[in-house]
């Protein structure tokens, strides 16, 4: 099972990335995380990343492309994976269609959260994220048990500076601006299908995983 998940910040893409690793093995490639990491090890791409992150705008094409081309090619060829938080730009689709192509390994599905606004806002301005594991909750909609404190690792739990109410707004314009069209890219191909990104969490595995059967992915 070869996934996309589209949609703009919010949707609930990294949630059902790590419910598709938890109970079908799929791989969880998400491009935030990836560079998270580069950020927090203090690497000089990560330098280059953290200016970008931080005010909500892209990270250049070449370097989450470099990043992700990497990271494909240590999977193995049969290996299931889920790409959350990339492609998304044209450019990095363009890409990703020659990586896959050369390696043998084509997209299933191309699944696009369909989200409102007011929605995405509630879920991005109460999330909170493991320091330690990078596991996410929200405070109201999927609190931990203790208190700040991550149920799987027990490492503290934090807001991401991208989480503020400016930075939203330049996150979702740059969706707007330079994501969006992707849905267009997909539908051409025939590869996009939409499901309810306001589902809550679990409602809405069960819909992926109805869907997968229709499709015979599973
Ligand atoms: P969200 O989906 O909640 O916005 P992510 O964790 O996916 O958050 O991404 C956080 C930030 O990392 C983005 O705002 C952007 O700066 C950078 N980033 C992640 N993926 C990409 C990508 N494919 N291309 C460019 N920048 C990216
Ligand atoms: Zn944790």
């Amino acid at each position: 099972m070869k996934l996309i998940l589209l949609g703009p910040p919010g949707a609930g893409k990294g949630t059902e990335a790590e419910l598709l690793k938890k109970e079908l093995s799929v791989r969880h490639i998400s491009t935030g995380d990836m560079l998270r990491e580069q950020v927090k090890s203090g690497a000089s791409l990560g330098q280059q990343a953290k200016r970008y992150m931080d005010s909500g705008r892209l990270v250049p094409d070449d370097i989450v492309i470099r990043m992700v081309s990497e990271r494909i090619q240590e999977l193995g060829i049969k290996e299931s994976f889920a790409l959350d938080g990339f492609p998304r730009t044209r450019i990095q689709a363009e890409s990703l269609d020659g990586t896959l192509e050369k390696s043998g390994r084509p997209i299933d599905l191309v699944l696009y959260f369909e989200t409102s606004a007011p929605v995405v806002i509630q879920r991005l301005s109460g999330r909170r994220v493991c320091r330690q594991c990078g596991l996410n909750y929200h405070v109201q909609n999927m609190p931990p048990k203790k208190d700040g404190i991550c149920d799987q690792c027990e490492g503290e739990l934090y807001q991401r500076p991208d989480d503020s109410e400016e930075t939203i707004r330049t996150r979702l314009k740059a969706y707007q601006d330079q994501t969006a069209e992707l849905i267009g890219y997909y539908q051409a191909k025939g590869l996009l299908r939409k499901i309810p990104g306001d589902y809550e969490a679990i409602k809405l595995f069960e819909y992926l995983k109805d869907l997968f059967q229709r499709e015979g992915l599973s």
